[in-house]
Protein backbone atom coordinates (compact mmCIF):
# COMPACT_ATOMS: atom_id res chain seq x y z
CA UNK A 1 0.00 0.00 0.00
CA UNK A 2 1.24 3.48 -0.42
CA UNK A 3 1.54 5.38 1.97
CA UNK A 4 -0.05 8.88 1.51
CA UNK A 5 2.28 11.59 0.17
CA UNK A 6 0.86 13.99 2.69
CA UNK A 7 -2.22 14.19 4.43
CA UNK A 8 -2.52 18.02 4.89
CA UNK A 9 -4.76 19.78 2.54
CA UNK A 10 -3.35 22.97 -0.09
CA UNK A 11 -5.37 25.99 -0.28
CA UNK A 12 -3.97 28.74 -3.37
CA UNK A 13 -5.57 32.02 -3.77
CA UNK A 14 -5.96 32.37 -7.69
CA UNK A 15 -5.10 35.72 -8.78
CA UNK A 16 -3.40 37.25 -12.18
CA UNK A 17 0.04 35.01 -11.06
CA UNK A 18 -2.11 32.20 -11.29
CA UNK A 19 -5.69 32.32 -13.32
CA UNK A 20 -3.95 31.29 -16.86
CA UNK A 21 -5.21 27.64 -18.24
CA UNK A 22 -1.48 26.76 -17.90
CA UNK A 23 -1.40 28.08 -14.31
CA UNK A 24 -4.22 26.34 -12.85
CA UNK A 25 -3.40 23.00 -14.77
CA UNK A 26 -0.04 22.89 -12.75
CA UNK A 27 -1.73 23.89 -9.37
CA UNK A 28 -4.31 20.76 -9.79
CA UNK A 29 -1.72 18.48 -11.14
CA UNK A 30 0.82 19.87 -8.25
CA UNK A 31 -1.79 18.70 -6.02
CA UNK A 32 -3.94 22.00 -4.50
CA UNK A 33 -7.00 20.73 -3.14
CA UNK A 34 -8.99 23.90 -3.14
CA UNK A 35 -8.95 27.03 -5.05
CA UNK A 36 -10.08 30.25 -3.18
CA UNK A 37 -11.27 33.23 -5.08
CA UNK A 38 -11.03 36.53 -3.06
CA UNK A 39 -14.03 38.70 -3.39
CA UNK A 40 -11.85 42.06 -2.32
CA UNK A 41 -10.17 42.42 -5.95
CA UNK A 42 -12.46 40.04 -8.25
CA UNK A 43 -15.40 40.81 -10.58
CA UNK A 44 -18.11 39.07 -11.47
CA UNK A 45 -17.69 38.28 -14.75
CA UNK A 46 -13.83 36.69 -13.34
CA UNK A 47 -15.39 34.65 -11.13
CA UNK A 48 -17.78 33.27 -13.51
CA UNK A 49 -14.39 32.48 -16.28
CA UNK A 50 -12.41 31.02 -13.78
CA UNK A 51 -14.83 29.24 -12.11
CA UNK A 52 -15.79 27.34 -15.49
CA UNK A 53 -11.90 27.06 -16.21
CA UNK A 54 -10.54 25.62 -12.78
CA UNK A 55 -13.83 22.59 -13.77
CA UNK A 56 -13.14 21.98 -17.10
CA UNK A 57 -8.90 21.78 -16.05
CA UNK A 58 -10.07 19.60 -12.88
CA UNK A 59 -12.27 17.15 -15.22
CA UNK A 60 -9.82 17.11 -17.65
CA UNK A 61 -6.39 15.97 -15.68
CA UNK A 62 -9.20 13.81 -13.05
CA UNK A 63 -8.58 15.48 -10.04
CA UNK A 64 -11.31 18.25 -9.23
CA UNK A 65 -10.37 21.04 -6.84
CA UNK A 66 -12.99 23.10 -4.49
CA UNK A 67 -13.70 26.19 -4.82
CA UNK A 68 -13.68 28.98 -1.83
CA UNK A 69 -15.38 32.28 -2.36
CA UNK A 70 -13.84 34.47 0.34
CA UNK A 71 -16.94 37.29 1.03
CA UNK A 72 -15.48 40.16 2.39
CA UNK A 73 -17.86 41.03 5.27
CA UNK A 74 -17.72 43.68 7.38
CA UNK A 75 -14.45 45.10 6.05
CA UNK A 76 -13.37 49.15 6.42
CA UNK A 77 -11.03 50.45 4.05
CA UNK A 78 -10.22 53.89 2.55
CA UNK A 79 -11.16 55.15 -0.75
CA UNK A 80 -9.89 55.09 -4.07
CA UNK A 81 -7.04 57.27 -4.98
CA UNK A 82 -5.49 58.28 -8.12
CA UNK A 83 -1.77 58.57 -7.02
CA UNK A 84 -0.43 57.44 -3.67
CA UNK A 85 0.41 60.04 -0.62
CA UNK A 86 3.26 60.21 0.98
CA UNK A 87 2.63 61.08 4.83
CA UNK A 88 4.91 62.50 7.01
CA UNK A 89 5.20 61.37 10.46
CA UNK A 90 3.21 63.84 13.06
CA UNK A 91 1.22 65.14 9.77
CA UNK A 92 -2.53 65.05 10.86
CA UNK A 93 -5.77 63.44 8.46
CA UNK A 94 -8.76 63.56 8.56
CA UNK A 95 -10.79 60.15 8.07
CA UNK A 96 -13.89 61.74 5.70
CA UNK A 97 -16.60 60.08 3.95
CA UNK A 98 -17.31 61.33 0.94
CA UNK A 99 -14.66 59.88 -2.26
CA UNK A 100 -11.48 62.15 -2.16
CA UNK A 101 -9.56 60.77 -5.53
CA UNK A 102 -7.07 63.24 -5.13
CA UNK A 103 -6.96 63.69 -0.91
CA UNK A 104 -6.89 67.29 -1.11
CA UNK A 105 -4.56 68.74 2.23
CA UNK A 106 -6.78 71.82 3.40
CA UNK A 107 -4.89 73.87 6.13
CA UNK A 108 -2.34 70.95 5.96
CA UNK A 109 -4.52 68.39 6.90
CA UNK A 110 -5.36 65.02 4.61
CA UNK A 111 -8.54 64.59 3.72
CA UNK A 112 -8.73 60.43 3.36
CA UNK A 113 -11.91 58.64 2.71
CA UNK A 114 -13.31 55.92 4.32
CA UNK A 115 -16.30 53.61 3.45
CA UNK A 116 -17.78 53.41 7.28
CA UNK A 117 -20.21 56.62 8.10
CA UNK A 118 -20.70 55.56 11.36
CA UNK A 119 -16.59 55.39 12.06
CA UNK A 120 -17.47 58.40 14.59
CA UNK A 121 -19.88 56.82 16.94
CA UNK A 122 -17.15 53.81 17.86
CA UNK A 123 -14.03 55.28 18.32
CA UNK A 124 -12.66 58.10 20.85
CA UNK A 125 -9.59 60.31 21.04
CA UNK A 126 -6.52 57.96 22.16
CA UNK A 127 -8.14 55.16 20.35
CA UNK A 128 -5.73 53.38 17.40
CA UNK A 129 -6.37 53.00 13.67
CA UNK A 130 -4.37 51.31 11.55
CA UNK A 131 -4.34 51.76 7.69
CA UNK A 132 -2.90 49.29 5.32
CA UNK A 133 -2.52 46.29 7.38
CA UNK A 134 -1.17 47.83 10.13
CA UNK A 135 1.65 49.64 8.07
CA UNK A 136 0.26 52.78 8.79
CA UNK A 137 -0.26 53.61 12.23
CA UNK A 138 -2.74 56.80 13.72
CA UNK A 139 -3.90 57.96 16.93
CA UNK A 140 -7.20 59.83 16.72
CA UNK A 141 -6.71 63.54 18.55
CA UNK A 142 -10.92 64.69 17.57
CA UNK A 143 -13.83 63.15 16.39
CA UNK A 144 -17.01 64.77 14.89
CA UNK A 145 -19.68 63.31 12.61
CA UNK A 146 -18.32 64.61 9.69
CA UNK A 147 -14.70 63.57 10.18
CA UNK A 148 -12.13 61.99 12.53
CA UNK A 149 -9.03 63.76 13.36
CA UNK A 150 -6.10 61.78 13.60
CA UNK A 151 -2.22 62.07 13.94
CA UNK A 152 0.27 60.05 11.41
CA UNK A 153 2.31 58.06 13.90
CA UNK A 154 5.18 57.09 11.08
CA UNK A 155 6.25 57.95 7.30
CA UNK A 156 4.00 56.01 5.18
CA UNK A 157 3.02 55.47 1.45
CA UNK A 158 -0.97 55.97 1.44
CA UNK A 159 -1.91 53.70 -1.34
CA UNK A 160 -5.48 52.76 -3.00
CA UNK A 161 -8.25 51.31 -0.79
CA UNK A 162 -6.10 49.93 2.12
CA UNK A 163 -7.52 48.32 4.87
CA UNK A 164 -8.49 50.15 7.71
CA UNK A 165 -8.22 48.41 11.40
CA UNK A 166 -9.53 49.12 14.56
CA UNK A 167 -8.23 47.10 17.16
CA UNK A 168 -10.10 45.94 20.01
CA UNK A 169 -13.08 48.55 19.10
CA UNK A 170 -16.37 46.56 18.41
CA UNK A 171 -18.11 48.15 15.43
CA UNK A 172 -21.75 48.29 14.25
CA UNK A 173 -21.24 47.32 10.68
CA UNK A 174 -23.83 44.34 9.44
CA UNK A 175 -21.99 41.12 9.13
CA UNK A 176 -23.00 40.78 5.80
CA UNK A 177 -23.03 43.54 3.37
CA UNK A 178 -25.04 44.47 0.24
CA UNK A 179 -21.87 43.76 -1.59
CA UNK A 180 -21.31 40.20 -0.05
CA UNK A 181 -25.32 38.89 -0.96
CA UNK A 182 -24.21 40.12 -4.42
CA UNK A 183 -21.22 38.06 -4.70
CA UNK A 184 -22.27 35.09 -2.65
CA UNK A 185 -25.46 34.96 -5.53
CA UNK A 186 -22.61 34.77 -7.92
CA UNK A 187 -20.86 31.65 -6.21
CA UNK A 188 -24.34 30.28 -5.67
CA UNK A 189 -24.79 30.30 -9.74
CA UNK A 190 -21.47 29.01 -9.97
CA UNK A 191 -22.00 26.57 -7.51
CA UNK A 192 -18.94 26.77 -5.48
CA UNK A 193 -18.43 24.20 -2.85
CA UNK A 194 -17.72 27.37 0.16
CA UNK A 195 -17.60 30.47 1.04
CA UNK A 196 -15.78 31.97 3.96
CA UNK A 197 -17.33 34.73 5.45
CA UNK A 198 -14.43 37.45 6.42
CA UNK A 199 -14.99 39.15 9.91
CA UNK A 200 -17.05 36.71 11.59
CA UNK A 201 -17.96 38.25 15.03
CA UNK A 202 -20.56 35.40 16.32
CA UNK A 203 -22.69 32.35 15.11
CA UNK A 204 -25.58 34.79 14.25
CA UNK A 205 -23.44 36.18 11.41
CA UNK A 206 -22.60 32.44 10.56
CA UNK A 207 -26.47 31.86 11.06
CA UNK A 208 -27.33 34.33 8.87
CA UNK A 209 -25.24 33.36 5.86
CA UNK A 210 -26.53 29.64 5.88
CA UNK A 211 -30.53 31.32 6.15
CA UNK A 212 -29.49 33.75 2.92
CA UNK A 213 -27.96 30.08 1.30
CA UNK A 214 -31.01 28.02 2.11
CA UNK A 215 -32.87 30.84 1.00
CA UNK A 216 -31.03 30.94 -2.62
CA UNK A 217 -31.46 26.41 -2.66
CA UNK A 218 -27.50 25.93 -1.94
CA UNK A 219 -25.90 23.41 -0.16
CA UNK A 220 -22.43 25.14 0.09
CA UNK A 221 -20.35 24.50 3.32
CA UNK A 222 -19.67 28.07 5.67
CA UNK A 223 -16.22 29.29 6.87
CA UNK A 224 -15.65 31.33 9.29
CA UNK A 225 -13.01 33.44 9.07
CA UNK A 226 -11.79 34.55 12.25
CA UNK A 227 -10.12 37.92 12.02
CA UNK A 228 -10.74 40.18 15.45
CA UNK A 229 -10.98 40.04 18.76
CA UNK A 230 -14.36 39.52 19.00
CA UNK A 231 -14.40 36.33 16.87
CA UNK A 232 -11.67 34.77 19.26
CA UNK A 233 -13.70 35.58 21.54
CA UNK A 234 -16.63 33.71 20.40
CA UNK A 235 -14.54 31.16 18.96
CA UNK A 236 -16.53 27.77 20.63
CA UNK A 237 -20.09 28.97 19.22
CA UNK A 238 -18.95 30.22 16.21
CA UNK A 239 -17.05 26.81 15.42
CA UNK A 240 -20.19 25.09 16.27
CA UNK A 241 -21.98 27.56 14.45
CA UNK A 242 -19.96 26.46 10.76
CA UNK A 243 -18.45 23.73 8.81
CA UNK A 244 -14.89 24.71 9.05
CA UNK A 245 -12.98 28.08 10.39
CA UNK A 246 -9.88 30.01 9.00
CA UNK A 247 -7.63 31.40 11.20
CA UNK A 248 -7.26 34.64 8.98
CA UNK A 249 -3.63 35.62 10.81
CA UNK A 250 -2.97 38.82 8.42
CA UNK A 251 -5.80 40.53 10.26
CA UNK A 252 -5.84 38.63 13.49
CA UNK A 253 -2.86 39.94 14.11
CA UNK A 254 -3.15 43.37 13.53
CA UNK A 255 -6.43 43.49 15.18
CA UNK A 256 -5.28 41.42 18.39
CA UNK A 257 -1.57 41.41 19.78
CA UNK A 258 0.63 39.98 17.79
CA UNK A 259 1.89 37.66 20.25
CA UNK A 260 -1.33 36.12 20.90
CA UNK A 261 -1.49 34.79 17.71
CA UNK A 262 0.44 31.30 18.19
CA UNK A 263 -1.89 31.00 21.07
CA UNK A 264 -5.09 31.62 19.27
CA UNK A 265 -3.77 29.68 16.60
CA UNK A 266 -3.32 26.81 18.62
CA UNK A 267 -6.42 27.05 20.37
CA UNK A 268 -8.79 27.27 17.53
CA UNK A 269 -7.17 24.52 15.98
CA UNK A 270 -7.44 22.18 18.70
CA UNK A 271 -11.29 23.33 19.31
CA UNK A 272 -11.83 22.60 15.57
CA UNK A 273 -10.13 19.28 16.07
CA UNK A 274 -12.65 18.18 19.14
CA UNK A 275 -15.34 19.39 17.10
CA UNK A 276 -14.47 17.54 14.03
CA UNK A 277 -14.68 20.60 12.33
CA UNK A 278 -11.70 21.58 9.26
CA UNK A 279 -9.25 24.08 10.07
CA UNK A 280 -7.35 26.49 7.79
CA UNK A 281 -3.97 28.14 8.95
CA UNK A 282 -4.10 31.10 6.56
CA UNK A 283 -1.72 33.84 5.50
CA UNK A 284 2.25 34.57 5.26
CA UNK A 285 2.91 30.80 5.27
CA UNK A 286 5.31 31.27 2.51
CA UNK A 287 5.20 35.48 2.43
CA UNK A 288 8.71 35.67 1.32
CA UNK A 289 8.76 33.37 -1.74
CA UNK A 290 6.56 36.16 -3.37
CA UNK A 291 9.57 37.22 -4.46
CA UNK A 292 12.19 34.58 -3.53
CA UNK A 293 12.64 31.13 -4.63
CA UNK A 294 13.27 30.01 -1.56
CA UNK A 295 11.04 30.29 1.84
CA UNK A 296 13.13 31.82 4.78
CA UNK A 297 13.83 29.27 7.53
CA UNK A 298 11.33 30.81 9.96
CA UNK A 299 8.78 30.09 7.41
CA UNK A 300 9.67 26.70 6.89
CA UNK A 301 9.10 26.23 10.50
CA UNK A 302 5.89 28.27 10.54
CA UNK A 303 4.58 25.74 8.36
CA UNK A 304 5.68 22.51 10.33
CA UNK A 305 4.20 23.90 13.32
CA UNK A 306 0.98 24.31 11.56
CA UNK A 307 1.20 20.69 10.54
CA UNK A 308 2.35 19.58 13.93
CA UNK A 309 -0.96 20.88 15.47
CA UNK A 310 -2.65 18.70 12.52
CA UNK A 311 -4.83 21.85 10.86
CA UNK A 312 -6.63 20.21 7.98
CA UNK A 313 -4.98 23.19 5.51
CA UNK A 314 -2.65 25.16 4.72
CA UNK A 315 -3.42 28.51 2.81
CA UNK A 316 -1.62 30.68 0.33
CA UNK A 317 -2.62 33.96 -0.78
CA UNK A 318 -0.39 36.55 -1.88
CA UNK A 319 2.21 33.72 -3.20
CA UNK A 320 0.18 32.37 -5.57
CA UNK A 321 -1.77 35.51 -6.62
CA UNK A 322 0.80 37.95 -7.35
CA UNK A 323 4.05 36.07 -6.36
CA UNK A 324 6.76 34.67 -9.06
CA UNK A 325 6.62 31.21 -7.77
CA UNK A 326 3.79 30.20 -7.11
CA UNK A 327 4.06 26.67 -8.19
CA UNK A 328 7.14 26.28 -6.19
CA UNK A 329 5.94 27.20 -3.36
CA UNK A 330 2.72 24.69 -3.57
CA UNK A 331 5.83 22.44 -4.00
CA UNK A 332 7.43 23.81 -0.87
CA UNK A 333 4.32 22.79 1.12
CA UNK A 334 4.27 19.55 0.22
CA UNK A 335 7.80 18.72 0.57
CA UNK A 336 7.49 20.36 4.17
CA UNK A 337 4.23 18.62 5.47
CA UNK A 338 5.36 15.24 3.84
CA UNK A 339 8.40 15.10 5.92
CA UNK A 340 6.97 16.90 9.13
CA UNK A 341 3.90 14.53 9.08
CA UNK A 342 6.72 11.66 9.04
CA UNK A 343 7.04 12.64 12.68
CA UNK A 344 4.05 12.48 13.80
CA UNK A 345 2.85 9.72 16.11
CA UNK A 346 0.96 6.93 14.87
CA UNK A 347 -1.93 7.41 17.62
CA UNK A 348 -5.80 8.93 16.96
CA UNK A 349 -6.87 12.63 18.02
CA UNK A 350 -8.56 11.52 21.58
CA UNK A 351 -10.12 14.57 22.07
CA UNK A 352 -12.85 14.14 18.91
CA UNK A 353 -16.03 13.90 20.52
CA UNK A 354 -18.48 11.21 18.54
CA UNK A 355 -21.99 10.94 19.50
CA UNK A 356 -23.41 8.88 16.40
CA UNK A 357 -22.42 4.98 16.57
CA UNK A 358 -21.40 4.85 13.47
CA UNK A 359 -19.37 7.23 13.79
CA UNK A 360 -17.79 5.60 17.52
CA UNK A 361 -17.06 2.37 15.68
CA UNK A 362 -14.64 4.89 12.83
CA UNK A 363 -12.35 4.98 16.00
CA UNK A 364 -12.16 1.77 16.30
CA UNK A 365 -11.36 0.92 11.94
CA UNK A 366 -9.00 3.47 12.42
CA UNK A 367 -7.40 2.40 14.97
CA UNK A 368 -7.69 -1.22 13.73
CA UNK A 369 -5.61 0.28 10.54
CA UNK A 370 -2.95 2.04 12.07
CA UNK A 371 -2.17 -1.16 13.87
CA UNK A 372 -1.93 -3.13 10.38
CA UNK A 373 0.52 -3.09 8.12
CA UNK A 374 -0.25 -2.04 4.64
CA UNK A 375 -3.60 -0.89 5.62
CA UNK A 376 -6.21 2.01 4.76
CA UNK A 377 -9.77 3.07 5.52
CA UNK A 378 -12.60 3.44 3.57
CA UNK A 379 -15.74 5.04 4.02
CA UNK A 380 -19.05 5.80 2.27
CA UNK A 381 -20.86 8.64 2.81
CA UNK A 382 -23.81 10.80 1.45
CA UNK A 383 -23.47 13.51 3.96
CA UNK A 384 -19.75 13.70 4.79
CA UNK A 385 -19.66 13.59 8.00
CA UNK A 386 -18.37 9.81 8.33
CA UNK A 387 -15.78 11.27 6.17
CA UNK A 388 -15.31 14.54 7.91
CA UNK A 389 -14.67 12.58 11.31
CA UNK A 390 -12.36 10.00 9.59
CA UNK A 391 -10.20 13.03 9.27
CA UNK A 392 -10.71 14.50 12.24
CA UNK A 393 -9.39 11.57 14.31
CA UNK A 394 -5.98 12.25 12.04
CA UNK A 395 -4.97 8.42 11.64
CA UNK A 396 -1.61 9.76 10.76
CA UNK A 397 0.03 7.11 8.12
CA UNK A 398 -2.85 5.45 7.01
CA UNK A 399 -4.38 6.34 3.34
CA UNK A 400 -8.49 7.55 3.88
CA UNK A 401 -10.69 6.56 0.96
CA UNK A 402 -14.30 8.03 1.02
CA UNK A 403 -16.91 7.50 -1.52
CA UNK A 404 -19.64 9.32 -2.01
CA UNK A 405 -22.71 9.35 -4.61
CA UNK A 406 -23.28 12.91 -4.32
CA UNK A 407 -22.27 15.18 -7.09
CA UNK A 408 -20.07 18.07 -5.17
CA UNK A 409 -19.63 16.50 -1.85
CA UNK A 410 -16.48 14.89 -3.91
CA UNK A 411 -15.23 18.21 -3.97
CA UNK A 412 -16.03 19.32 -0.87
CA UNK A 413 -14.23 16.15 0.94
CA UNK A 414 -11.06 17.73 -0.78
CA UNK A 415 -10.45 20.25 2.57
CA UNK A 416 -10.66 17.65 5.11
CA UNK A 417 -7.17 16.28 7.01
CA UNK A 418 -5.53 13.22 4.94
CA UNK A 419 -9.25 12.22 3.01
CA UNK A 420 -8.94 11.34 -0.64
CA UNK A 421 -12.39 11.75 -1.88
CA UNK A 422 -13.90 9.86 -4.99
CA UNK A 423 -17.71 9.90 -7.16
CA UNK A 424 -19.16 6.77 -7.45
CA UNK A 425 -22.68 5.30 -8.19
CA UNK A 426 -23.94 3.51 -5.02
CA UNK A 427 -25.97 0.10 -5.71
CA UNK A 428 -28.94 -0.96 -3.52
CA UNK A 429 -26.25 -3.56 -2.04
CA UNK A 430 -24.13 -2.68 -0.13
CA UNK A 431 -21.76 -5.64 -0.92
CA UNK A 432 -21.66 -4.63 -4.68
CA UNK A 433 -20.53 -1.11 -3.69
CA UNK A 434 -17.58 -2.15 -1.60
CA UNK A 435 -16.71 -4.01 -4.38
CA UNK A 436 -17.09 -1.50 -6.90
CA UNK A 437 -15.28 0.98 -4.36
CA UNK A 438 -12.12 -1.11 -4.61
CA UNK A 439 -12.27 -1.88 -7.95
CA UNK A 440 -11.25 1.69 -8.60
CA UNK A 441 -8.93 1.67 -6.39
CA UNK A 442 -7.22 -0.93 -7.81
CA UNK A 443 -7.51 0.67 -11.30
CA UNK A 444 -6.47 4.03 -9.81
CA UNK A 445 -3.87 2.29 -8.32
CA UNK A 446 -4.61 3.32 -4.68
CA UNK A 447 -4.37 -0.38 -3.69
CA UNK A 448 -2.63 -3.28 -4.56
CA UNK A 449 -2.60 -7.44 -3.62
CA UNK A 450 -1.83 -8.17 0.37
CA UNK A 451 -3.18 -4.50 0.98
CA UNK A 452 -5.91 -4.95 4.11
CA UNK A 453 -8.59 -2.46 3.78
CA UNK A 454 -10.68 -1.92 6.89
CA UNK A 455 -14.12 -0.79 6.19
CA UNK A 456 -16.99 0.75 7.99
CA UNK A 457 -20.35 -0.33 6.49
CA UNK A 458 -23.52 -1.71 6.09
CA UNK A 459 -24.52 -4.84 6.09
CA UNK A 460 -27.97 -6.59 5.30
CA UNK A 461 -28.24 -9.34 7.47
CA UNK A 462 -31.52 -11.90 7.27
CA UNK A 463 -32.62 -8.44 5.81
CA UNK A 464 -32.01 -6.10 8.45
CA UNK A 465 -28.91 -3.66 8.03
CA UNK A 466 -26.83 -3.81 10.30
CA UNK A 467 -23.64 -1.83 10.31
CA UNK A 468 -20.35 -3.96 10.56
CA UNK A 469 -16.36 -3.23 10.38
CA UNK A 470 -15.22 -5.39 7.97
CA UNK A 471 -11.38 -6.27 6.68
CA UNK A 472 -11.08 -7.27 3.07
CA UNK A 473 -7.35 -7.73 1.69
CA UNK A 474 -7.20 -7.08 -1.87
CA UNK A 475 -6.74 -9.29 -4.49
CA UNK A 476 -5.97 -7.88 -8.02
C1 LIG B 1 -6.18 37.29 6.55
O1 LIG B 1 -6.41 38.40 7.04
O2 LIG B 1 -5.30 36.53 6.95
C2 LIG B 1 -7.03 36.84 5.44
C3 LIG B 1 -6.96 35.63 4.92
O3 LIG B 1 -7.94 37.75 5.00
P1 LIG B 1 -7.96 38.51 3.62
O4 LIG B 1 -9.22 38.06 3.00
O5 LIG B 1 -7.98 39.94 3.98
O6 LIG B 1 -6.76 38.08 2.83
Amino acid sequence: MKTPERQTKIIATIGPATESEEMLESLISEGVDVMRLNMAHASHEWIREITERIRRIGEKVKREPAILMDVKGPEIRTGYLQSPVQLKRGDLIDLVFTAQPEPPRIEKVWQVEVNYDKLHEHLKPGNNVLLDNGLIPLLVVEISPKKIRCRVLQDAELKSRRHVNLPGIKTGLPSITEKDRLDTLVGIECEHDFFALSFTRDADAIDLFKSFLKDNNSNAQVIAKIEDQQGVNNLEEIVTASDGLMIARGDLGIECPFEELPIIQRKAVSICLSRGKPVIVATHLLESMIESPVPTRAEISDVANAINEEADCVMLSGETTTGLYPIECVRMLKRISSRIERELPPVLSESLRLFRPKAKMLRSAALLALRMENAAVLVFTRSGDLAAKLGALRPNGAPLFAFTDIPGLHRRLRLIWGIEPFLMEFSKDPEQTIQEAIKRLIEEERVETGDQIVTVTNVLADGKVVESIQLREVDV
